[in-house]
């Protein structure tokens, strides 16, 4: 018996097969977005082990323990507004589910997972009635204040009889990065075929596993995400619950996410040769063999290798090393290497709640980039590699000072 035991997943969420072994062990790990207030720092951290697995039966790669949502959800310090690239990204996505819409007027849009609102905020810019649900009580209060209803709750069966009560059935339904999140999938996917018009859209982005799997950006496993998804094993997710995929968008959002159009099996939208594109491209590519992921877990533990030697390099030669932007992603990178405060002395990140708190687990300090420019260090890792361009561009001068930036994946590289 293990301690984490209570939390082992012992049946896949798509279709209750019994779940194979580890694929992949990133070590047992904190909650990637549990930072610390620095008088907390002595407090025990809830921990649990970081691992994936692939059921054989379906194809869905998968965390093998799952922690309880509401220790994940309750308070959530992701702000989906803070950078401009959501901000026009979002604005883009209502924008696109208005044009395809069968329905063109009295849209009503459902944002699951709406964190702050702005995705919901941009439906109402386009006209539609919108409202966002969302667990963090923080968070859908804020939203409320400031004009954008937001029911706080779960997605879940009480949340749909209170929407179809009060708004009737909706026209479009998103998840973004929430699919990926949800343990209970079935319960949602049948949920919102109850809720979803006849002629509506249910559309959901989530980071593209194929993306993990060719670029090497293992950090998108943390605890939040349960499943990691190829549209293979999606398609018969939604098959399940007479639903089906009618297009696919690629997009560029987390360094490589899809958009996935789905309606009622048979619905109004035709179902364009890009699904097809896609399950060809899976099957050819080996991504529905147990081996290709094998072969995955291999390759990671040689980035680690890579980043630990980099690392223990530099503090040979006495050089500092610090963080560029503490995502989530960035702690699993840290904790699976167990980077320390010794080795990397600090991460700057721009967002106000998580500046003056620990990173979880390796306890790293989070300042604002003014600090950096005060105390320049000789390298700075960026965690935020998605956003690598943007901050280089931002921190020229730092460059010009001869202070060398890292971008960790697909493979730690000096840029
Ligand atoms: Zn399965």
């Amino acid at each position: 018996m293990s301690l984490f035991d209570q939390y082992l997943k012992k049946e896949c969420r798509y279709c209750n097969s019994k779940l194979p072994h580890a694929i992949l062990e990133l070590g047992i790990q904190p909650l990637a977005n549990s930072f610390i207030k620095k008088d907390e720092a002595e407090n025990s951290e809830f921990t649990c082990p970081l691992t994936i697995t692939r059921c054989t039966h379906c194809g869905l790669v998968q965390l093998t323990h799952i922690v309880p949502a509401d220790l994940m959800f309750s308070h959530y310090l992701y702000v989906s507004s803070t950078t401009k690239t959501f901000q026009v990204h979002f604005a883009e996505y209502a924008k696109d589910l208005k044009e395809r819409s069968f329905k063109k007027e009295n849209l009503l849009a459902v944002d699951i997972g709406s964190n702050d609102g702005l995705l919901v905020s941009c439906y109402m810019k386009e006209g539609m009635k919108a409202l966002g649900v969302d667990p963090a009580k923080n968070l859908a209060e804020d939203a409320n204040k400031r004009g954008i209803t937001t029911i706080n709750n779960y997605f879940n069966e009480e949340t749909v009889a209170q929407i179809k009560r009060e708004y009737g059935n909706a026209d479009i339904i998103s998840g973004n990065n929430v699919f990926a999140h949800i343990d209970d999938i079935q319960s949602v996917c049948k949920n919102v075929a109850n809720l979803l018009s006849d002629t509506g859209i249910f559309v959901i982005e989530f980071p593209y596993m194929a993306v993990m799997l060719e670029d090497m950006v293992f950090d998108m496993i943390y605890h939040e995400h349960v499943s990691y998804i190829n549209i293979t094993p999606l398609k018969y997710l939604m098959s399940q619950h007479q639903l089906e995929i009618f297009d696919i968008k690629k997009v560029a959002s987390h360094g490589g996410s899809l958009r996935v159009f789905i309606q009622k099996k048979a619905g109004v939208y035709k179902v364009t040769d890009t699904v097809t594109r896609y399950l060809n491209e899976e099957e050819q590519k080996g991504y529905n063999k147990q081996q290709t992921y094998i072969d995955f877990s291999d390759r990671v533990a040689n980035v680690k290798t890579t980043l630990l030697e980099f690392v223990n390099t530099a503090k040979k030669e006495n050089k500092t090393i610090a963080g560029y932007g503490a995502p989530a992603k960035g702690n699993t990178i840290i904790n699976y290497c167990n980077f320390t405060p010794e080795q990397i002395n600090f991460i700057v990140d721009d967002n106000p709640m998580k500046q003056n708190m620990l990173t979880p687990g390796a306890k790293i300090p989070v300042v604002n980039s003014q600090y950096l420019a005060e105390h320049p260090t000789d390298y700075v890792i960026i965690f935020a590699w998605n956003f690598a361009e943007e901050i280089i561009k931002n921190n020229k001068q730092l460059k010009e000072k001869g202070i060398k930036f890292i971008v960790p994946l697909p493979k730690p590289e000096i840029i």
